[in-house]
């Protein structure tokens, strides 16, 4: 079966869902691999490398899809609406992996229905720990998180670490993190190891021990409307107003002596929470940086805008667009090493045949639409 890769087309997006390692397991499962010319450039992987782990060179996106019986890409595929037409490329009857975002492009994944194509999105992944290394939310997280401390440390004026010198004594720098799932643990792990003191807050309780893992000071706001804060699938609820007044008035004793705020705080399906609002932000520090990873859900500060640095009440609000691009070298590898994670159980290990088991949680969880229809319960109203 032929895996074509294609170049990425939206913009800003460096990444590419392959990598010489995979490239290369992936022939040795006996696939095909055909990647579109130039299609790991903006991610330091070149043409060459491919070919040496055994893909083949397709001159044009036509050529990359014709004839796959699997496409495996970052984004979703662009419309003619959108400006290129890649839906329309992808052959009938095919499987196409990818980051669909299925749950707010209904539409896409109908007009994915009618060109026969069998989509699996790969952001429903079950969080089962079997899944754990099928997981693109995870392992493009892991590096969003990395990535905001980096961007915060370059917007900041000062230095991280605590320096006696003497000339006189640098304070650390204080970090304080909303949100401690996978990218807050990041971002807390890192402006660690580069010398800051580091505060963080989240819903969950079970992040309370992370975080002092990590050596971070966990602000805890209401420990009995925490208990019922996270969902069977181990993300967070929805807070209530209540709720949000008391996480305002306990972060705030931090936020005025914070140098930089990271927020990544998210609710599966509804806009981020605000959790530093306007009037917060005037209280901070000037000169003080947040670096809000929200922005693409509505943002964790409602004065972030996506894709800009802007300053506000003497604050940098940082709100970088699709933060694992930023790291793609690194991001580009993971993400394939997860589709291949997903797909090897699929392989039938003597004949080396493709058969999608639709008994398995991580394809039926992941399928949007599969004969023609639409057919992941999210979609159809069911509920997810
Ligand atoms: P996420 O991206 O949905 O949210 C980020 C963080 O924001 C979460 O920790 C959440 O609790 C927090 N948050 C939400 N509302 C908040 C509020 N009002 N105030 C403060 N914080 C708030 O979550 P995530 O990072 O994807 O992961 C959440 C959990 O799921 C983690 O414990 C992670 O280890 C687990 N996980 C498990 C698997 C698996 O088992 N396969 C895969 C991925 C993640």
């Amino acid at each position: 079966m032929k895996i074509a890769i294609p170049k990425e087309r939206r913009s800003g997006e460096d990444r590419v869902a392959i990598s010489p390692e995979v490239a290369k397991k992936l022939v040795g499962l006996g696939f095909q691999v055909v990647v579109e010319k130039g299609a790991g450039s903006g991610a330091a992987l070149t043409d060459a490398a491919l070919t040496d782990a055994g893909a083949t060179i397709a001159a044009t996106a036509e050529e990359t899809y014709a004839d796959a019986g699997m496409v495996w890409k970052i984004q979703r595929p662009m419309t003619a609406e959108e400006g290129a037409d890649e839906v329309s490329l992808l052959p009938k009857g095919s499987l196409l992996l990818c980051h669909l975002s299925a749950m707010t492009n209904k539409p896409l994944v109908e007009a994915l229905a009618t060109q026969g194509v069998t989509a699996f999105a790969m952001e429903l992944m079950p969080r089962i720990s079997r899944a754990q290394s099928m997981d693109i939310l995870s392992s493009q997280s892991n590096l969003a998180g990395y990535r905001a401390v980096i961007d915060g440390a370059y917007e900041f004026g000062r230095a991280f670490p605590m320096m006696m010198t003497a000339a006189g004594t640098v304070p650390p720098a204080r970090i304080l993190v909303f949100g401690a799932g996978v990218a807050g643990l990041q971002a807390i792990a890192t402006a660690k190891r580069m010398g800051a003191v580091v505060m963080a807050t989240d819903v969950r309780p079970a992040t309370k021990e992370q975080v002092e893992s990590l050596g971070g000071k966990f602000i805890s706001v209401d420990d009995e409307a925490m208990k019922t804060a996270e969902t069977s699938g181990g993300y967070a609820k929805e807070m209530g107003e209540e709720f949000r007044k008391k996480q305002a008035e306990a972060v705030l004793k931090e936020l005025v002596r914070t140098d930089i705020a990271i927020t990544t705080a998210l609710i599966p399906g509804k806009p981020a929470p605000v959790l530093i609002d306007e009037d917060m932000v005037k209280q901070m520090k000037p000169g003080s940086i947040i670096v809000d990873l929200a922005v693409e859900a509505g943002g964790n500060c409602p004065l972030a805008k996506l894709g800009k640095i802007v300053t506000k009440h003497g604050v940098k609000i940082v709100g970088h667009a699709n933060m694992p691009s930023r790291v793609a070298a690194d991001a580009s590898p993971l993400f394939a090493k997860n589709l291949l994670n997903f797909i090897t159980p699929q392989v039938d290990k003597e004949t080396k045949a493709l058969s999608m088991n639709y008994e398995d949680q991580t394809v039926s969880g992941t399928c949007v639409c599969k004969d023609g229809v639409v057919v992941h319960p999210g979609l159809l109203g069911e509920g997810a």
